[in-house]
């Protein structure tokens, strides 16, 4: 973040959007800045607190960890009895280890699968982020639709300045949704690649769902060709279906990784794999190492959130559902009538998103940057918090209802969205 003079008005950009208000604190799904104004949140620190803020049962474990030591850097019961609640809402895996970030998550995963396979490249495909790390670094911001090259042969575009060449050069962007490019793509190199990188639910380009049969031949084509189907759950993960975008969509992907919703707020994530694959790390043949690894806190923390939605048969999971459900049916009735701005909402569960556009529907990357009008989504973000609504500033994101929403506050929520539309320009 860059910081300017004014407290609530920084001047120049941040990771969030323009002029993002500095907060103070938060309570439920409430956020209050440091000039006294307060806000729904549908941000919800990128959907990282599905319980929503300081959930009495996530501080009191937070507090219990903090107080008796908050970090230990060895085996501690509660992460076995996080990761038996993981495994019973994904069994597709045998087996987790927590990391610190889903970034590392990622890393971990892709190490996983080049040393499981002895191959280098990786699939991945546009729009998709994966975290910051070198191999997955790249495709990931909208760009003018030129510069994305011919579909067929997808040109692949660092994010940062300081990606290794070596990185670049293994690996492979593919445009997602696209069952004939999937294919080619695995005709050329299918025996080079040791891993294929997706979210099942895209969900940094806003809200975009798979075509029918899309990630079923993804997911056969890697059969066929011995790559590794690695599934990033970052967001989707305990958010879209309790058991994430496997159990939603019916996938069995050989690798998994959690973050966000896993840790309630606390910096936790995780990688999930059967037993073949996760015993090369237990042996030490493949590594992933950090002291902070599992962290105590976050653990403790995470396991509370994940008890307190997953408790009565996921009550509180399905709480999130239908609030966000609501969100998105609420949204659609206000655009619907509408007449001075083209908007639609795309949406699943507890995740929703609009997009200013022409289009009924957006259904890959390349539409997103051809079609949407993100500049002014982030104009209407900002205008949103005039009237008390926090919406994920950045058109990219998406947003999402944690247990602390109330129909009351859908409510409120779309009746300020209704009259913030009519005057907005
Ligand atoms: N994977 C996905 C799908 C994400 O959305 C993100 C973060 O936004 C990451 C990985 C990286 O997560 P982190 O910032 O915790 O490293």
């Amino acid at each position: 973040m860059l910081y300017g003079a004014h407290k609530s008005k920084p001047s120049g950009q941040d990771l969030t959007g323009l002029y993002s208000p500095y907060l103070e604190r938060a309570q439920g799904c409430r956020l209050f800045d440091v000039d006294g104004e307060s806000y729904i949140d549908w941000m919800n620190a990128f959907g990282a607190v599905p319980t929503g803020h300081s959930h009495p049962a996530v501080v009191e474990a937070a507090i219990q960890a903090i107080t008796t030591g908050a970090h230990y850097s060895t085996a501690i019961p509660q992460e076995i009895e996080l990761a038996e609640l993981m495994l019973k809402l994904v069994p597709s895996i045998d087996k987790v280890h927590f990391t610190t970030s889903a970034t590392e998550a990622t890393m971990a995963a892709i190490r996983l699968a080049r040393g499981y396979t002895g191959r280098n490249k990786v699939l991945k495909f546009e729009g998709h982020y994966h975290g910051w790390s070198d191999t997955v670094l790249i495709t990931t911001s909208p760009q003018p639709l030129a510069t994305l090259g011919h579909p067929n042969s997808p040109v692949a575009i660092v994010d940062s300045s300081g990606i290794a060449r070596g990185a670049v050069e293994d690996t492979i962007v593919g445009p997602w949704n696209d069952i004939n490019a999937l294919e080619r793509i695995f005709k050329d190199k299918g025996r080079e690649i040791a891993c294929v990188a997706t979210e099942g639910i895209m969900t940094n380009v806003g809200v975009i769902l798979p075509n029918e049969g899309y990630l079923e031949r993804l997911q056969s084509l890697c059969e066929q060709y011995d790559v590794l189907l690695y599934l990033d759950e970052a967001d989707t993960g305990f958010r879209v279906a309790p058991g994430g975008c496997s159990e939603l969509l019916g996938l069995a992907p050989d690798i998994v990784s959690y973050g966000k919703a896993l840790g309630h707020g606390f910096p936790l994530a995780a990688i999930g794999a059967k037993e073949s694959l996760m015993g090369e790390l237990d042996a030490g043949n493949i590594i992933n190492l950090g002291v902070f690894n599992g962290h105590r806190a976050g653990v403790c923390a995470g396991l509370a959130g994940m008890n307190a939605l997953h408790a009565g048969r996921n009550a509180g999971f399905d709480h999130l559902v239908s609030i966000g459900e609501a969100m998105a049916d609420g949204i659609r009735d206000v655009i619907s009538r509408n007449q001075k701005h083209k908007i639609i909402c795309q949406s699943t569960g507890s995740l929703f998103q609009i997009y200013f556009t022409e289009v009924p529907k957006i259904s890959d990357f390349r539409a997103y940057c051809e079609h949407v009008d993100s500049e002014k989504y982030r104009r209407f973000a900002d205008h949103l918090r005039n009237f008390g609504i926090y919406l994920s500033p950045k058109n990219t994101q998406h947003n999402s209802s944690t247990l602390a929403h109330t129909l009351q506050d859908v409510d409120k929520t779309i009746n300020a969205f209704a009259e913030a539309l009519k005057c907005f320009d």
